[in-house]
């Protein structure tokens, strides 16, 4: 079997995603999703494509590294060349699949669980604490045991400097005013993380995640900028509250000082961008031998979401997935599969070849960014 022809389309989800098709010579075809490279994805793939046609697709790892080793000097080590490479990746992994009659979780050594846990995104940065109380309270009546709240605002009345990342003890309040709310609307029994999205300094972020502790949250995510793994460290070390970061990291390479310098209590790959399946899956590894829980970020569609659900069921250490289309209807018309996909906030993986879903071309026709064309 030969790689022939490699498409992409662009579809509205949490921005645009990137589907990407591998076709062969024996009609079987492979379909992943990718997200995060923006409109630089389908104009990477196209100039990847050279290096994948004639290849036997089933060595999934051989060509990613194939193409990762030629794109060293193109920005290989982190950003929308790998984002890219992970669409093909995934698509890669949904043939091989299907070629062998088998699900994807199957092929990367088993399922140590049948359904994967989710944590819904409730956003709300700029909320009262009334109203993130009631998301958070109509959240789990959909039966999610775990949310996600967005707590760093901009333009909080408090804020004194919009481009300085130093808290005021009022911001710390509002921040507090929030988490407490919504702590009491939920009860105890549920699992609540906070987003800071790296806009914090150290002071700032050790303020902030000590204010926390009350409130025995899952974790806090990136209380300071990703880059600097000891500043992270610091923050972890000056709280029990725990700290969660990744969706910026990329990669094996990327994550190795994070686990290694133990700078961080729980890891959140984002997998349709920073690394695919097969280097996901060794991410989670690397990240077991240190006792860290693998939690990764998500905002895919369907098929992302599945293909991440692979990783998420083949390994021990997983904790829950993210979860981001509250506010976006279309998430069960994007794909043919069982519906609803989600059950009690949880996915149940599918047991047909490959990722186990497939695209439905009708609702891609009407979410695809304007002048992309269906796959043939
Ligand atoms: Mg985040």
């Amino acid at each position: 079997m030969k790689i022939t022809d490699i498409q992409t389309i662009e579809v509205m989800g949490h921005g645009y995603s990137t589907y990407v098709r591998v076709y062969t010579d024996s009609g079987i075809t492979g379909t992943g999703e990718c997200i995060h490279g923006r409109s630089a994805s389908s104009a990477i793939i196209g100039e990847m494509k050279h290096l994948l046609i004639g290849e036997n697709p089933m060595n999934v790892d051989r060509l990613f590294e194939k193409v990762r080793r030629a794109y060293l000097f193109d920005g290989a080590l982190a950003g929308n060349v790998i984002s890219a490479l992970t669409g093909i990746e995934i698509a890669l992994w949904d043939l091989v699949g299907k070629a062998l009659d088998v699900p994807v979780y199957q092929l990367l050594g088993g399922k140590f669980r049948d359904k994967i846990r989710l944590y819904s995104d409730c956003g709300s940065s700029r909320n009262d604490p009334e109203s993130c109380a009631e998301k958070a309270k109509s959240v789990v009546q959909m039966g999610f045991n775990a949310i996600k709240f967005d707590i760093d605002d901009s333009q909080c009345p408090h804020k004194l400097d919009p481009w300085n990342w130093s808290v005021t003890p009022g911001e710390v309040q509002c921040m507090v005013d929030k988490v407490a709310a919504v702590r009491e609307a939920v009860g105890s029994d549920i699992d609540i993380a906070i987003d800071m999205h790296g806009r914090y300094d150290t002071p700032a972020a050790i303020r902030i995640t000590q204010a926390m502790e009350p409130y025995n949250l899952m974790w806090v995510e990136e209380p300071v900028p990703p880059e600097n793994i000891d500043a992270m460290r610091e923050v972890k070390n000056s709280t029990s509250t725990p700290i969660c970061t990744g969706e910026n990291l990329f990669l094996r390479y990327g994550f190795r000082d994070l686990i290694e310098k133990q700078a961080v209590d729980i890891i959140m790959p984002d997998i349709p961008k920073c690394c695919g399946l097969s280097e996901g899956r060794k991410i989670a590894n690397m990240a077991e031998v240190y006792y860290i829980p693998f939690a990764p970020h998500n905002v895919c569609g369907p098929l992302g979401t599945m293909a991440s659900c692979h990783v998420c069921a083949s390994i021990p250490n997983f904790l829950v997935l993210e979860w981001h289309w509250l506010e976006r209807e279309h998430w069960d018309e994007l794909v043919i599969t069982r519906k609803p996909i989600i059950e009690n906030g949880y996915i149940s993986l599918l047991d047909e070849p490959g990722l186990g879903l497939e695209i439905n071309p009708d609702a891609i026709v009407k979410y695809m960014k304007p002048g992309c064309k269906l796959f043939d």
